[in-house]
């Protein structure tokens, strides 16, 4: 059949709005809703009738097929777009999945703190206004052994209030090896080009010395900035300064040093496998004036910018007229407390916070999941090839890169090459299930890597792979 005939096969808007599958629908949801998937419904058959070199089934384009297609558009477009993900890509701190899942005592938090008025600005004692912080900024304190601590909404923006408030107008050195990119919108030199700090850049690449600090230091210094290299690692002929050096050398010179850690550790992760991790409690030990971390990294809190320091400097980023721009909300706060309080004791935190428990996890746990998990899917999904496989992985959300996580994944292909399910197919299906599943493709075979896989999750992932593979 001649593709003019077949366009004109087409069912019109009209005819497809009638049938009792759509009035339907349109009743339950709306009538724009259908509507407007009708058209971009036709639009997408018209494009692929134009396209398509093959015969196509004149079956697909009759009234009741394109109007199932519609209604399965219009469910789909319903489902909200921030919808809970089972994390099986083996990326701890997936930035795409939203980093850290909050612990419990976080999430009841929030709960709490969202449906009633709350004391954020009224201290409850002296009946007076008082800053909304106050509670988080003091554990940050004791934690951290820090003099003062202001919370903000990311760390990008602590580390933009950070320079606006003490270097705008004034030059910062910086190590070439440090004018780092975190995930495409964080830039370095630009976010401090926003600041108005002046980027003084020193040393090389892969070789920064502290007479090269030195030497930059003049009348326009502001502040020295020390950058951990959170998402990549130079290797070989390279040296870069240590903390204590700079601060040493600030001290001397009469210049502040600003410690950008990242991740923002609060507990050593040599025990999982992660040595030089810098520790927040650490580079305050050591005399950083100000540091700045992440609460959605290895914190394993709610997304947030910590900036812990000399109460001079806090005070003075505190009244800056960006910091109420980059403030956070009151379900920020009542999860970062609660979150913080858990590594009053590390052995507490160990337990609670859902991303020291992915951590912790043994590879022997994590396979014997899997072999149970495969045990299942062996026998109810016929055909697919399903493995059991070691693998490893990565933290992810710009931190440890070079250091590799074991770890221990159920691995997937079709039975038959030709099968009607090819890899690609059954990753899109469990991604867009209800819990949405997201995986890796690795050579030809869908990888569900249970390291950042809860428990709990288990049944949900086997009961998924089986819907997307046979259907039932
Ligand atoms: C992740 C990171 C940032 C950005 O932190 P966000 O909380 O994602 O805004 C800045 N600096 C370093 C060193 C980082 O690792």
């Amino acid at each position: 059949m001649s593709q003019s005939h077949l366009l004109r096969q087409l069912p019109a808007v009209n005819d497809l709005l009638e049938t009792p599958q759509l009035q339907q629908l349109a009743e339950r949801s709306s009538h724009a809703a259908v509507v407007h998937s009708a058209r971009v419904t036709l639009d997408q058959l018209r494009n692929e009738l134009r396209s398509s070199t093959d015969e196509i089934d004149t079956l697909k384009l009759s009234v009741e097929a394109v109007a199932a297609r519609v209604a399965c558009l219009v469910e789909q477009e319903e489902k909200p777009a921030l919808r809970p993900v089972i994390n099986a890509t083996g990326i701890l701190l997936h930035t795409g999945l939203g980093r850290a899942p909050l612990p419990q005592a976080a999430i009841n938090a929030m709960s709490e703190i969202s449906r009633s008025y709350a004391s954020v600005e009224l201290d409850l004692v002296s009946g007076k206004r008082s800053q909304r912080a106050v509670a988080v900024e003091r554990l940050l304190t004791e934690l951290t052994g820090a003099e003062a601590a202001l919370v903000v909404n990311n760390n990008a923006g602590a580390t933009l209030l950070t320079l606006a408030a003490m270097a705008s107008g004034r030059e910062v050195p910086v190590s070439r090896g440090e004018l780092i990119e975190i995930g495409g919108s964080f830039r370095l030199p630009d976010v401090m080009s926003v600041s108005r700090a002046k980027l003084h850049e020193v040393g090389t690449t892969n070789k920064t010395r502290l007479s090269d600090y030195e030497q930059a230091i003049n009348e326009s210094t502001a502040a020295l900035l020390l950058v951990h290299p959170s998402n990549f690692a130079v290797v070989g002929f390279s040296s870069s300064v240590t903390l204590e050096e700079l601060v040493a050398l600030g001290r001397e010179r009469g210049v502040p040093v600003i410690h950008d850690i990242g991740s923002g550790a609060l507990i050593n992760f040599s025990e999982y496998g992660f040595a030089d991790e810098p520790v927040a409690t650490d580079s305050v030990a050591a005399g950083a004036d100000v540091v700045l971390f992440s609460g959605d990294k290895l914190l394993g809190g709610p997304q947030a910018g910590v900036i812990i320091g000399k109460r001079e400097h806090v005070s003075r980023i505190a009244s800056h007229p960006l910091a109420r721009a980059f403030r956070v909300d009151k379900l920020t706060l009542a999860a970062l407390r609660e979150t913080l309080q858990l590594y009053r004791h590390t052995k507490k935190a160990k337990r609670e916070i859902p991303l020291l428990q992915l951590l912790g996890a043994s590879v022997d746990s994590l396979r014997t999941r899997a072999g149970e998990l495969a045990g299942k899917l062996i026998e109810s999904c016929p055909g697919l090839v399903t493995e059991v496989v070691d693998e490893t992985t990565f933290l992810g959300g710009g931190s440890l890169p070079a250091q590799q996580l074991s770890t221990v994944a159920l691995a997937f292909q079709p039975r038959d090459a030709h099968s009607s399910l090819s890899v690609e197919e059954l990753a899109a299906s469990l991604r867009s299930g209800t819990p949405a599943i997201v995986g890796r493709i690795n050579q030809g075979r869908l990888l569900l890597d249970l390291r950042s896989v809860f428990p709990g999750e288990d049944s949900a992932l086997a009961d998924a792979v089986q819907t997307a593979a046979t259907g039932k």
